[in-house]
């Protein structure tokens, strides 16, 4: 077991950039939680001494707790370019924003998305027109446009709801967000951006973008666990019931069952004591990426990238899984399957023998990755579909020495 002194900075890509890990370690899965960047560490550990009451207390404690909590929500906010009268909710993670936004759709809305979603993505949406797998974003673009033009013929006045991926967290693809979304308001819907896997990599912004809603996850952002985001018009969000019945949502509550007043913005859907600390971490790693130089960090990233795909390429047998074509801009995530091997007992020998941690499975996506891996075996020419896949990802503090290694002891295994 690890334990927490154990816990030490050992990678710099600049001062301000580093983030913790374990020596001798190498987290190839970013993509399913990065790790943790020291900003997010030292802003927690500066504010444990404060611990007060958010939103309920007089004492300086609460006070600067309260002032902690609405600052972040501010600076997360900013950070995705939320518009003035924009709503900035504090949720567990991306999957909770996304049922926190099912919740709160006026009766009869209909929800558009595409088969290839994450589950957090496709499952709130039980009865969305759930549209094909695009083979281009050029396609993605075209699907969407002829699936608003027949819901607007059924019901012309009904609201409608793209919801949508930024980037793949299979492929590591980059979605068309900006002409998604230029379609969806031609046809009057909106449209939320799923961007749990985007947003680590890539500067998003919902008013550039031209988004109604996003959200996102503290934990692949290089924050703690635990807190995430939902940023977007208020219209709906005001009139919804509360996401949470309980404390901080009301403004007043009678002696009868029914006599409640709930409050409007983000209280209304965030009952109960908040999660103080990760939405500081979340704040403190906004901030730091906003210091940053981006667009070294994504060249680096690309780099490391380009050269993780070449390795996988040159190993025989190893097929990578992609929608959109071998030359699609995408983050730093790659998935690809072994020919006649078992995805899981490749990555447990990984993890084992290597100390090298990637993700094998069908990636919460279980639609899309089944669907790859059978087109993958087509274009390899293989004689069967592997069951499930292995993905590879990476970030802030990878190394060509991460690199190096992994595809090392995947030649040795394979
Ligand atoms: N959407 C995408 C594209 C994801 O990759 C993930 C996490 N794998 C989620 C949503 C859900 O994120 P979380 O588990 O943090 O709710």
């Amino acid at each position: 077991p690890v334990e927490a002194a154990d816990l030490a900075p050992v990678r710099v890509a600049e001062p301000e950039l580093t983030v913790l890990g374990v020596p001798g370690q190498i987290n190839l899965d970013y993509a399913a939680t990065a790790p943790c960047l020291k900003a997010a560490a030292d802003a927690v550990t500066a504010l444990l001494p404060w611990y007060g009451s958010v939103h309920r207390g007089a004492g300086a404690l609460s006070q600067r707790c309260t002032l902690e909590y609405e600052r972040a929500r501010q600076t997360v906010g900013d950070f995705v370019g939320g518009r003035a009268d924009d709503h900035v909710i504090f949720t567990r993670n991306t999957t909770d924003a996304l049922n926190l936004l099912a919740h709160a759709l006026p009766t009869g809305t209909t929800v558009i998305t595409y088969a290839g979603e994450h589950h957090a993505n496709l499952l709130p949406w039980p009865n969305a027109v759930r549209l094909p797998v695009p083979g281009s974003p050029e396609a993605a673009v075209r699907y969407l446009a002829a699936a608003l033009a027949e819901v607007r013929r059924g019901n012309a006045e009904g609201q409608i709801l793209v919801a949508v991926t930024g980037a793949s967290n299979v492929t590591g693809e980059l979605w068309p967000v900006a002409q998604l979304a230029l379609i969806a308001h031609r046809f009057g819907a909106r449209i939320v951006l799923d961007a749990a896997q985007l947003a680590p990599h890539v500067p998003v912004d919902v008013s550039t973008l031209d988004v109604d809603y996003v959200a996102l996850s503290g934990h692949k952002l290089y924050a703690p666990f635990g807190a995430g985001v939902l940023v977007g018009r208020g219209d709906w969000l005001d009139a919804a019931a509360p996401y949470l019945a309980g404390g901080g949502a009301t403004s007043g509550v009678g002696d009868a069952t029914h006599d409640v007043r709930w409050t409007t913005g983000p209280a209304r859907h965030e009952a109960g004591t908040p999660n103080l600390l990760g939405a500081v971490a979340l704040a403190a790693v906004c901030t730091t990426l906003e210091a940053a130089d981006r667009y070294a960090l994504h060249a680096e990233e690309q780099r490391l990238l380009a050269k993780l795909r070449e390795g996988l390429a040159a190993l025989p047998d190893v097929a990578e899984l992609r929608t959109f074509g071998a030359d699609a801009a995408r983050i730093g995530v790659v998935s690809f399957a072994v020919r006649g091997r078992d995805s899981a007992e490749i990555a447990q020998r990984l993890g084992r023998e290597h100390q090298i941690g990637v993700r094998d499975g069908l990636f919460c996506a279980h639609p899309l990755a089944r669907r790859l891996l059978g087109e993958a075996s087509v274009r390899a020419g293989w004689d069967g579909v592997p069951a499930t896949a292995l993905r590879a990802s990476i970030g802030i503090g990878t190394t060509d020495a991460d690199v190096d290694a992994f595809l090392g002891a995947l030649r040795t295994i394979v």
